[in-house]
């Protein structure tokens, strides 16, 4: 049990610590006091408390490959520094032969899971997004495939003119294991408006998660914050996860996302404060209540926030990775991965227990 960290707590913090410790749910109303609150110490505290009690001091990563098929792409997010026009300098769309080939040149003993995202490519038929996931599973049977953002799967529909259900069924055939988180941005059709965010709606993106846990698979989801969302955008956010949560159980952890600065199109003039990424992060905790990690990524806070996170909520730091690309096109001064030693180091730094995991969080090995 905690003992709070500031002096004459107020009244509707001292709610706040009793209603998470009788284990009720925390509301709207309280997300956003959270996030106006100065007292980061104790929501972290209060966080790190509830991480505790689910996983003990357990923190789990994973040896995984970052993969990027194409970068061409058919939308303008503002966000965005990643996309290309088809033609235009620095574009690609690798064929699954091609793809095979830079793994095979870059893959490390141990790899278990290819983390595979990019662009909407609107001059490949649908096709060519299964054939390419064929062509990784024939030659890499052992290793995981976690595959497109629920945005891709919904350009796909359009591509295809497949229901959601015909295309998350035709891409399992090809070896798909689980979707990757992204595409969340903030769940506010406004926000979206705003932003420019060309892709799945709010609706179709919770949609695309709905219908992948009926169809058994086990999912990821983000948050990207940090720029022109309200607090009560970010809880409001939290809540639509935490209510599709409750319906299908199917999230296995919430990645809260720190914008990258580069894209001066999006109105992004600075990194977000350390502050408000611990906070963010202790916050998902405390509001998600039905999701088993909450995960610092060090792409987008650095290593050793990512380590104090540890202290805050998050059970999770991601993985090896082996050059990213999306958040390094966006101003990540970041390494653009870590190595398995490195990342046992950052936990062990923590005084916490590194545990290498599968994709689906099935311990490999605890590092005592
Ligand atoms: S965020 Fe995704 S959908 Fe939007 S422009 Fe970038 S690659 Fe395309």
């Amino acid at each position: 049990m905690i003992t709070t960290v500031t002096p004459g707590i107020d009244h509707k913090m001292a709610e706040i610590i009793e209603k998470v410790r009788r284990g009720e749910r925390l509301t709207l109303e309280d997300g956003v006091y959270l996030y106006e609150s100065d007292d980061l110490l104790t929501i972290g505290q209060l966080a790190n408390e509830v991480n505790l009690r689910k996983n003990g001091k357990k923190v789990y990563f994973i040896e995984n490959m970052s993969l990027y098929f194409t970068n061409v792409c058919e939308s303008h997010c503002a966000f965005c520094s990643f996309r290309k026009d088809q033609g235009e300098d620095g574009s690609y769309t690798l064929s699954g032969e091609e793809m095979v080939s830079y793994v095979k040149q870059h893959i490390t003993p141990g790899v278990r899971e290819f983390h595979i995202v990019g662009g909407h490519n609107q001059h490949v038929p649908f096709q060519y997004y299964v054939d390419s996931l064929k062509a990784l599973n024939e030659n890499f049977p052992e290793v995981t495939l976690k595959a497109y953002t629920a945005a891709e799967i919904e350009f796909f529909t359009r591509l295809s003119g497949l229901s959601t259900k015909e295309v998350l069924l035709e891409l399992q055939k090809a070896g798909l294991k689980s979707l990757t988180g992204g595409g969340a941005e903030i769940l506010s059709d406004q926000y979206r408006q705003k932003m420019k965010v060309e892709k799945a709606n709010v609706d179709q993106y919770l949609d695309v998660h709905r219908t992948a846990h009926q169809l058994g698979m086990k999912t990821h989801t983000t948050m990207l914050y940090g720029s022109i969302e309200s607090h009560e955008d970010r809880i409001r956010h939290m809540l639509q996860i935490r209510e599709l949560q409750d319906e299908t159980g199917g999230f296995m952890v919430f990645i809260p996302l720190s914008m990258q600065p580069r894209n001066k199109n999006a109105g992004i003039m600075r990194r977000n404060s350390a502050y408000e990424d611990l906070k963010t992060i202790a916050i998902s905790r405390l509001m998600l209540d039905n999701i088993q990690h909450i995960k610092a990524y060090f792409i987008n806070i650095g290593v050793q926030l990512t380590q104090v996170a540890l202290t805050f909520g998050a059970s999770d730091v991601h993985g090896t990775i082996v050059r990213e690309q999306i958040s390094h096109a966006a101003g990540a001064l970041t390494p653009d991965g870590l190595t398995r030693k490195e990342l046992i180091w950052l936990v062990k730094g923590a005084g916490r227990i590194p545990v290498e995991r599968d994709t689906f969080y099935n311990e490999v090995e605890v590092y005592e």
